[in-house]
């Protein structure tokens, strides 16, 4: 019989999205042992978001590398634009927010990632491992004592004081614990592929409304990140239609695109991603810690899924980072992490739930033709409330400052 190999650290996290990456990097500058596993070989994956929002950049300039994260190319949003029909209008505003940055950062989900994985590898107890899969909870009588991983080299056992679970919105770990969920439902799902930007293209992130249409463009430098979002479900139909149809109705939603739909090639090209929202009722477990989209799935509406995941992860370093080091972490400080961040959570998808209720399952079931709702007119026309949506959409409720220790980094770093 061959044994199992055995690794032990104080915190072993699950997934190297934004909330594990983040959580690495704090637990990791504060001298705690911590390993990330990460199931892929690389952070390449399917568009999952790339919005740095306001709050995060605040994150990113308190660990003091705000000016080398901004030499990694990005484009810049300082507002929000969402066209009805032929009317435009600005819905969100960040150049008055009390930040450093008035504005959203748009760069690729790989490139924040690769330049936390960067920082966090400058401390000596950070260790990142790709092609590690989280696959069952290693358990001593009711309390999680460390995770079930499989790697390329074979299975591996990680026993941890605390597991957090930052897998994701199809979280294995929180599958495994039995934290039971609470799905809040989304009526749209979304296609997204890329076309090529010329110069004269508008700039900014814009949505478009049309009846039964949402086309959502972002800005990534050469090509447009294109959002084709679907009543949930619908794709099949869609596809029914064939090819020319969809590059047809891209056309008719970014005319200034028009001459460059044929880069659709093939279904291929066009990813689904299906949208979720839901949240657990527990977040924890003794030895055990959800954040991020395994704690709480957020919906693409207003882009702040990876930003309520690093704030999960700056409130939990927060809290945790000295216990951690100390080997005393309880069951109430996990609970306490889960009270600091569901008010944000549940504030957030409300507000998103009601967009999604009020906005886009209206679009998407009618066949009408669209003038913008009232509050959107609104919002359009007094600067105060553009600011104010901007504030909720760039900050979010109860933005998190980084308050876990720094100890100095030992390795140096390939400069980005
Ligand atoms: C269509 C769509 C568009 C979106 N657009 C935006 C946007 O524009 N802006 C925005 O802020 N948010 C957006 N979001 C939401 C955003 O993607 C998530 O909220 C955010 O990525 C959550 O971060 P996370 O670290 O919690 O989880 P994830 O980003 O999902 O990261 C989880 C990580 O864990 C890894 N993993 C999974 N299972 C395991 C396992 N068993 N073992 C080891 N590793 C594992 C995964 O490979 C992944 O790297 C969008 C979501 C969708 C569905």
């Amino acid at each position: 019989m061959t044994l199992t190999p055995t690794e032990t650290v104080r915190c072993c996290v699950a997934g190297g999205g934004p909330a594990g990456m983040m959580l690495g990097l704090l637990l990791a500058r504060a001298g705690v042992d911590v390993l990330v596993l990460e199931k892929h070989a690389d952070f390449l994956r399917d568009f999952r978001g790339d919005t740095i929002h306001p709050s995060t950049l605040e994150i990113v300039h308190e660990l003091g590398v705000l000016d080398e994260f901004l030499r990694l190319p990005h484009e810049k949003a300082y507002e929000l634009r969402a066209q009805f029909g032929n009317v435009t209008t600005t819905v969100a505003d960040f150049r008055h927010l009390p930040t450093r940055c008035g504005f959203i950062a748009l760069m690729p989900q790989w490139d924040f990632l690769d330049f936390l994985a960067r920082r966090a590898a400058a401390y000596p107890t950070f260790r990142l491992r790709m092609r590690a899969e989280a696959t069952g909870l290693l358990q001593d009588d009711g309390r999680v004592v460390g995770l079930e991983v499989a790697s390329p080299e074979g299975p591996l056992r990680v026993r941890a004081d605390l597991v957090v679970a930052a897998d994701g919105r199809h979280s294995v770990v929180r599958e495994r614990a039995g934290l039971p969920v609470d799905t809040l439902g989304a009526p749209m799902d979304v296609l997204w592929f890329r076309l090529s930007r010329a110069p004269g293209d508008p700039t900014t992130p814009m949505g478009r409304f049309e009846a039964g249409r949402i086309f959502i463009t972002l800005n990534r430098g050469e090509y447009w990140q294109c959002g084709f979002v679907i009543a949930k479900g619908s794709l099949e139909e869609l596809q029914a239609r064939g090819l020319d149809a969809f590059r047809r109705e891209v056309a008719r939603l970014a005319p200034y695109a028009a001459g460059r739909v044929h880069e659709i090639r093939s279904w291929d090209g066009v990813k689904l991603l299906t949208v979720q929202v839901d949240r657990l009722r527990r977040w924890f477990r003794p030895g055990l810690l959800c954040i991020g989209d395994a704690a709480h799935a957020m919906s693409p509406v207003g882009g702040v899924g990876i930003n309520l995941a690093v704030q999960d992860a700056v409130a939990t370093a927060n809290r945790l980072a000295v216990p951690l080091a100390e080997g005393r972490v309880t069951p109430e400080d996990l609970h306490a992490v889960q009270r600091r961040r569901e008010l944000p959570t549940r504030l957030t998808q409300r507000l998103q739930l009601a967009v999604q209720r009020r906005v886009i399952a209206r679009v998407l079931t009618t066949r009408a033709p669209l003038t913008a709702p009232a509050f959107l007119r609104l919002i359009a026309r007094i600067a105060f409330a553009r600011r104010l949506v901007g504030r909720l959409v760039g900050l979010g409720v109860r933005p998190e400052h980084v308050r876990s220790p720094a100890r100095p980094a030992a390795r140096t770093t390939a400069s980005t």
